[in-house]
């Protein structure tokens, strides 16, 4: 077996389900968002690929200007119908106030919960219809193929939410969603624990062998790391070494450990012991949950010369001065210019191509080689005003 990462590409519209089709080949499976309520149509039998749903439970626990959506001022929708089959405590107290630890003192509650969350990921893309109210949809609520999705769900994830300082508790919470999810499980199931960190979790002396320890006795079938407002290409060494570690950790128990929201690091990763990770078409490297986001998020445009996105606009300047970093993808080669980088969906297919390629080239050439080019890149165009320190960090961590 090798040991190529596994890609789980996060679906965000229809045209990126457009771009997954095809391209079955270049990545391995779908993640989505549990409030995402974009595929009404037969998106499971067109991509037959394995896929994740993100229960997003931890959103219930943040304060609701996190929550509100900047245009309206008014929680979406979406969370609205996912609170009420998630059920009481969250049904209860959505757009009310943040659910706490105090909230789940009666058992029947964490047990509902955990029951709730893995059912709404056993059905939701063939019952995408109870997230809607409108007649529009009945046209899609008529044959329901819930034995195509029961054979695609890769795993269940039970439901979680993030520690902070004012709900001591949480991960030991989470630890018994876990607990319950692995007794709840049906057939040939399987259970990945979420393990979410705010990066502070790794300035504050925390122990991360006392985490793992935590997570590893409870024996999911698998872990997922989620690690908040963690940019691969922004962390200092010090929580580049952390997460290393928790994978070295985890992954000594023979389990898949993936990291949700990746880049290139991720993929790196792949070579000491993570299984796979998930990323947007050009976007999800990171999420920060705190984030207030306000109109469109900014184009961007990955250069896999250098493992990095740069703000479209800052592009052409960029491959007219170093046309060595010029991609040679189908979607770029043989381009009249520069204007094609306009178009959304071309730099989608462009980026998963680069990251299959990315992907690719590691496995066939190995670790010591990828380490050897992020230095000599960094050697060569440290002084050029490109932002890569990144890469001498990565290469340091894993050298
Ligand atoms: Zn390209």
């Amino acid at each position: 077996m090798d040991n190529k990462p596994a890609l789980f590409i996060k679906i965000s519209s229809h045209s990126d389900r457009n771009i997954l089709e095809a391209g079955k080949g270049l990545y391995d499976g779908i993640f989505l968002d549990a409030s995402f309520s974009g595929l009404s149509d037969n998106t499971l039998g067109i991509l037959k690929k394995k896929f994740i749903i993100e229960p997003k439970s931890y959103i219930f626990a943040l304060d609701t200007k996190y929550v509100e959506d900047s245009t309206t001022g008014y929680p979406k929708e979406s969370l609205f119908n996912m609170s009420k089959i998630y059920g009481s405590p969250i049904s209860n107290l959505f757009n009310h106030r943040p659910i706490n630890c105090q909230d789940f003192r009666n058992p029947n509650s964490i047990s509902g919960l955990t029951r709730n969350v893995l059912e709404f990921q056993r059905v939701k893309l063939s019952r995408q219809e109870l997230l809607f109210d409108d007649d529009y949809y009945d046209k899609y609520r008529d044959g329901p193929d819930e034995k195509l999705e029961k054979k695609l769900l890769f795993c269940l994830i039970p439901p979680y939410f993030f520690p902070n300082n004012h709900n001591n508790g949480i991960q030991g919470l989470n630890l018994q969603f876990v607990d319950l999810a692995m007794k709840e499980k049906k057939d040939d199931e399987k259970v990945f624990a979420v393990i979410p960190l705010n990066c502070s979790f790794f300035r504050n002396g925390n122990s991360i062998e006392k985490l793992c320890d935590d997570y590893l006795s409870i024996d999911p079938d698998g872990f997922f790391l989620f690690l908040n407002q963690f940019s691969e290409r922004n962390a200092s060494i010090e929580i580049l070494r952390a997460i290393i570690s928790m994978v070295k950790l985890l992954s000594s128990s023979k389990k898949p450990i993936f990291k949700l929201f990746g880049g290139y690091f991720s993929t790196l990763l792949s070579q000491i012991g993570l299984s796979g990770f998930t990323c947007g078409l050009g976007h999800g490297e990171s999420r920060n949950i705190f984030a207030i986001y306000k109109g469109s998020p900014p184009q961007l445009y990955y250069v896999p010369f250098l493992h990095k996105n740069f703000l479209l606009k800052e592009v052409p300047t960029i491959l007219r001065r170093f046309s060595e970093f010029e991609c040679r993808c189908p979607e770029c080669r043989d381009t009249d210019g520069l204007g094609f980088y306009d178009d959304e969906i071309r730099r989608k297919r462009h980026y998963l191509l680069a990251r299959k390629e990315e992907i690719d080239r590691l496995s066939k050439f190995g670790l010591g080689k990828a380490v050897e080019d992020m230095e000599s890149i960094f050697a060569k165009y440290k002084n050029r005003g490109l932002g890569i320190d990144y890469l001498e960090r990565w290469s340091r961590v894993l050298s």
